[in-house]
């Protein structure tokens, strides 16, 4: 059995957050654009996430003018799944809390 996503999750908030892979994340912003929840924003890395970067990393951030994708509403997340599968890069998953 899968966990499938759908737009008509009633997970419950607080379960799991969306997590982003820093080496991945292209700022694409399809995950802005398909949670429900408003979870996510575009926003500059910040020069700790700069400094855990990949040399590939650090080469797509400065063609993708040093933005990706962060949760400032984490805490909204419903577990809906609807961001795993949009994000072209495969830069998203869903880690449990607790
Ligand atoms: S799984 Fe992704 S799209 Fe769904 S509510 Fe959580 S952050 Fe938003």
């Amino acid at each position: 059995m899968t966990d499938a996503p759908s737009a008509d999750c009633k997970g419950t908030p607080g379960r799991v957050v969306p997590v982003i892979d820093r080496n991945r994340c292209e700022a694409k912003a399809d995950c802005v654009r398909v949670c429900p929840y408003g979870v996510f924003s575009i926003q500059t890395l910040t020069s700790e996430d700069r400094g855990t970067l990949s040399m590939r990393g650090r080469l797509k951030a400065f063609f993708h003018g040093g933005k990706q994708a962060y949760t400032p509403n984490s805490d909204h997340c419903h577990a809906c799944g609807l961001c795993v599968s949009a994000c072209p890069e495969g830069a998203i998953t869903l880690a449990p809390l607790g």
